[in-house]
Order: C-alpha cells, then sequence, then structure tokens
C-alpha cells in the first residue's frame, strides 16, 4: 500500500525495476550477460536495495563508479562480481581487499594495479578501451604494449575488455557510433587473439541496447538509466517504469497581496492577491535553483503549480492560488507524470543529473 507522503520522500518502486529488467533483457540474447550500473548510489536511489533486488534476479554483474562504492555494496551483502568502472589507484589494495574488479584504463593504473596484486593469482581485472568518448581508456595503439605486461604476469586475468559509447540515443550519430563499434572491434580481435584467455566484451549501455543490440551486443550490455525507467526517447515509454518517485507535503500556506514579495532576494512580485504553499524541498535535497524562478512546476491535486522566486537551500514556494488544497496535502515533485524526464527537461537538464542528484537526507521508501 502506497501511504500519502508527509514528509519529503524518494518512493523507489521494486516491482517497477523488475519489469524494466525484464524489458532490456528481453532485447538481447538469452546467452549475453547482463550488468547493471549502481553506481551514485544507483542512480540517486539506494544501491544496497536496488542491488540486493537485482541480485535475486538473475543479473551476472555490478558496476560502480568508484571503490567506496563498490565497498558499501560489499557491506550490504553483495556478493556477485562488481566492476569498479574509475578506481584510483590509491583504493587498489582495498578493491583486493574487498574482492571487487578494478577497470584498468591507463598504464599507471595497468602498472599500479601489477603492484597491489603482486600476491595474488589470476585476479580479475577489466581493460577499458576510448574509442572516441576521450573520456577514460587506453588507446588502440597501446594494445600490444598492454598485451606484452599482461603475458608476462601471472597476478591478474583479464576477465572483460569494454569501450563505452558516446551518443548511442541520437539517431544523427550513427556513423559515429558504428565507426567506433568497429574500433572497438578491431581492439577485441586482437586482444583476444594475443591474450592468454578469452575476455568477455561489451560496449551497450541502455540507450545502446535499445538501438544497436542486433550489432554490438557481444558478450554483455551494462545497463544503468534503462533499469530505473528512462529510454532516452520517447518511444521507450511504453516499456520502461519510472523507479523513483519523489514526494514531498505542503508544509505552510500564505495568502500574499499585490506587491508582496516571495524568497530570498525578492526572486518573486505578486502582481496581484494570491496563494502560496511551502514545500519541504530545497537545493539541498537536489532540487537546484535553476528549477525555480517558474520555469519547473509541482503537482498538488493533479494540477501543475509552478515554483515562485528562487529555490532555497531547505525548502520552495509554489503558486497553488487555482487549486483547492491545504497544509499537510501531499505534493508529487516527479515520478509517473511528470516523469523526471520531462521535470529535468523545464530546466533544461536530462534524467540523470536529477535523478543522480536526490540527497541522502530525503528519506527512501521503498515499494516491493
Ligand atoms: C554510467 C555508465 C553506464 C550506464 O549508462 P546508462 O546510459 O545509464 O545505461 C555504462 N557504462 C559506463 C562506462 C558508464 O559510465
Amino acid at each position: 500500500m502506497i501511504k500519502m507522503a508527509q514528509e519529503t520522500l524518494l518512493e523507489i518502486d521494486l516491482p517497477a525495476l523488475k519489469s524494466n529488467f525484464e524489458y532490456l533483457r528481453s532485447k538481447i540474447k538469452p546467452s549475453t550477460k547482463f550488468m547493471a550500473v549502481v553506481k551514485a548510489y544507483a542512480y540517486g536511489s539506494d544501491a544496497s536495495q536496488i542491488a540486493g533486488y537485482l541480485e535475486k534476479l538473475d543479473v551476472d554483474y555490478f558496476a560502480v563508479a568508484y571503490t567506496e562504492e563498490g565497498i558499501a555494496l560489499r557491506k550490504a551483502g553483495i556478493t556477485k562480481p562488481i566492476l569498479v568502472l574509475h578506481p584510483l589507484p590509491v583504493h587498489f589494495k582495498e578493491i583486493i581487499t574487498y574482492k571487487l574488479e578494478p577497470s584498468l584504463y591507463s598504464f599507471k593504473t595497468l602498472n599500479d594495479f601489477l603492484k597491489a596484486a603482486e600476491n595474488e593469482k589470476q585476479y580479475p581485472v577489466h581493460l577499458k578501451f576510448n574509442s572516441g568518448l576521450n573520456r577514460l581508456g587506453f588507446k588502440k595503439q597501446d594494445a600490444d604494449k598492454i598485451i606484452t605486461l599482461l603475458n608476462n604476469s601471472e597476478s591478474v586475468s583479464v576477465t572483460s575488455v569494454f569501450s563505452h559509447l558516446m551518443a548511442s540515443e541520437d539517431s544523427n550519430e550513427k556513423d559515429f557510433t558504428l565507426q567506433q563499434i568497429n574500433i572497438f572491434k578491431e581492439i577485441s580481435i586482437k586482444l583476444i587473439d594475443k591474450l592468454k584467455n578469452k575476455p568477455l566484451l561489451h560496449i551497450l549501455n541502455t540507450s545502446g541496447i535499445l538501438n544497436y543490440a542486433d550489432i554490438a551486443q557481444f558478450d554483455m550490455v551494462r545497463s544503468g538509466i534503462g533499469l530505473y525507467g528512462f529510454g532516452n526517447d520517447e518511444k521507450y515509454n511504453p516499456f520502461l517504469k519510472p523507479v523513483v518517485s519523489l514526494k514531498s507535503v505542503i508544509s505552510q500556506i500564505h495568502e500574499i497581496e499585490k506587491g508582496e514579495s516571495v524568497g530570498y532576494n525578492r526572486g518573486f512580485v505578486a502582481k496581484s492577491s494570491m496563494r502560496t504553499a511551502t514545500v519541504p524541498l530545497g537545493h539541498a535535497d537536489g532540487i537546484g535553483r535553476q528549477y525555480g524562478q517558474g520555469k519547473s512546476f509541482l503537482t498538488v491535486h493533479g494540477q501543475k503549480c509552478p515554483i515562485v522566486g528562487n529555490v532555497c537551500m531547505d525548502m520552495l514556494m509554489i503558486d497553488v492560488t487555482n487549486v483547492a488544497c491545504e497544509e499537510g496535502d501531499e505534493i508529487l515533485v516527479f515520478g509517473q507524470n511528470p516523469t523526471a524526464s520531462e521535470f529535468a527537461s523545464w530546466a533544461g537538464t536530462i534524467s540523470y543529473e536529477l535523478i543522480s542528484a536526490i540527497s541522502q537526507r530525503v528519506k527512501r521508501e521503498i515499494i516491493f
């Protein structure tokens, strides 16, 4: 049973997560492995709840961005393999202690990890190649030197080789994406030929699964945003369900006269008499100032009420002049309607940024 929110709450709908996982799974072959990306607190939701739930479904792998995130999952009892996408050498000993699997993306990380793992046998590592994003990863030309280093060591074993697409959601960039896939193929062929064992290959993220599963699913796919209900294209909305809904409550209502102002810096001045509602949600909760000044709306009893003036650290004010509401009434920020993706677009950003920024201060409520 879903209760009415009496405070600011982020609801996490696990059945919706299951349905998204099944939809994404249906897009790939049964033999292709599925890596669930649960970095950044599972995109701002609750990484241990989400990973714990997905571990019981047939997810093969987890990915986090940083070592600390992987350690938190191990402490929460997650036992499946965890790839750390962006580990820093200072954490390599902890990576080993917690049986996390590092992505090695440069000669510094490769050499440092070989040193950290010198007493290990065949420790699983992953090689990240840059195929165009120019963010993290070895270059194609580095392959020979990597092979020599690895074939001279017994301490590590390459479990997978991967790369990341930069515009898999954008059909105008299809040529670029195909070029990235080709570069990745060339690299993989060389590595498979020369390495002692055969690594898993993977390049597709959520939009990659939705748009390129026929040509580039290789051995595994990595999905984050799709699990949380977004396909980066409206045409996938009927198939994916938003997992997180942000709700809050009216803490106080004010009757305002024409000419009075609302919020810091007199950010809003009433043009006529009106009613505002104060909501216990601010930029410290993840609703930044860019959402203020009438750009976005909170939903009260199904009606859209603009945020007036500037968003404060702990609260914001909305115009409820035309809505019959009272103190204590529930407010929807985003969820089914509007979705986080629509809400984010009002402030010129994307679902990824909005949901991953909901701060730890906001209470999480799990729906089983
Ligand atoms: C975050 C991330 C993903 C997940 O991407 P989605 O678009 O959320 O599916 C996959 N791979 C890498 C390397 C990432 O950093």
